[in-house]
């Protein structure tokens, strides 16, 4: 009677147990792996558990079970590190993703030694666990990206450029940035309104990314109608021709600016980059930039300047209108 009662408790437990003994053989086989591998207890029971598992034998699974019944040891493995090592499905007859599973591997008895194996389904846990993941991974990427334009924000600019500053300097490589206005935005905005103002900015923040090639340079909007990218291991020289190229491409889309110079919408570009002997602090590399930039202003806007530390290596600064 209690045997039977012992049997029933096993079998309407919602997770696996297998019963092994000192030969390996499987001594009990629950109802919720019949359910799950589609094998009945009367087919497995008595069978040599590395015949009916062949896989396990070399695994981790395999040798928690010698550990057991050889060495009184226990075990447990978790499925971040053991991915689900029982060929176990939800509906067996249509085997597709194996049951994520936590399994517990203990050794039983004195004289007569057994291993009782546990298996617990922990695929709702295991997905709940990857949907919070995503989700904080695109909240996290929400938190670092500028709402209108969609390229990083001032905050990531920040993370960026103390992280990318230390890594030039661990590595003794240049780091430049670029700092870049739109001109005579606020008559842009005076002549076609606001939300013209924000398409704008937009078709301007996608036609600087698309032109930036390597995956290290990172565009950000610094604030307002300015822009910045950070160019990670870009000597000045390679800065300035990137600061052109974006220059141009803005130019290029020709966003007619009736209340400018020039008719179009343009930007104006400062250019410093990293030099151990001048920089001290990011601060500095900003500063630079944000100098080159009121040269660039001052020269007639459209073009690129080049911070004064560094003019002395860079004789090109594109003419306004160029
Ligand atoms: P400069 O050539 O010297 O840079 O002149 P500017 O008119 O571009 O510079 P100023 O700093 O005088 O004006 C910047 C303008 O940018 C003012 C502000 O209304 C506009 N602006 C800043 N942020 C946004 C925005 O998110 N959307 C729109 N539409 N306009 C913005
Ligand atoms: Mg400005
Ligand atoms: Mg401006």
């Amino acid at each position: 009677m209690k045997d039977k009662l012992l049997l029933d408790a096993f079998s309407a437990l919602s997770l696996g147990v297998i019963l092994v003994d000192a030969h390996y053989r499987i001594a009990l086989w629950n109802a919720w792996l019949e359910a799950h591998t589609g094998r009945a207890a009367s087919d497995t029971v008595g069978e040599d558990f590395f015949t009916v598992f062949p896989d396990l034998a070399y695994h981790r699974v395999g040798d928690a079970i010698r550990q057991a019944i050889g060495h009184n040891l226990s075990a447990l493995l978790s499925q971040s590190l053991h991915r689900s090592p029982f060929p176990l499905y939800a509906e067996p007859a249509r085997p597709t993703a194996r049951l994520s599973q936590a399994v517990t591997i203990v050794p039983l008895g004195d004289a007569e030694r057994y291993c009782l194996i546990q298996i617990v389904d922990v695929t709702a846990a295991v997905r709940r666990e990857s949907l919070l993941r995503d989700q904080a991974h695109e909240l996290l990427a929400q938190s670092l990206s500028d709402g209108l334009t969609g390229v990083g924000n001032r905050r990531y600019f920040d993370i960026c450029i103390e992280r990318e500053w230390r890594a030039s300097k661990r590595n003794n490589k240049s780091l430049s940035l670029l700092i870049i206005d739109v001109d005579y935005f606020k008559l842009y905005n005076d002549c076609y309104g606001h939300q013209r103002g924000d398409e704008c900015l937009q078709q301007i923040a996608a036609a600087m990314r698309s032109a930036l090639e390597n995956p290290n340079d990172i565009l950000f909007r610094y604030g307002g109608e300015e822009f910045c990218a950070l160019l990670p291991e870009t000597r000045s020289a390679d800065a300035v021709e990137l600061a052109e190229k974006l220059r141009t491409r803005v130019q290029m889309l020709d966003l007619p600016h009736i209340s400018s110079p020039d008719g179009i919408i343009s930007v104006s570009i400062g250019v410093a980059s990293h030099c151990q002997k001048n920089h001290t602090e990011y601060g500095q590399l900003i500063q630079s930039a944000d100098n080159a930039l009121y040269e660039a202003k001052r020269a007639g806007r459209n073009s690129v300047r080049v911070s004064a530390t560094f003019r002395k290596f860079m004789p090109f600064q594109s003419a306004p209108g160029v």
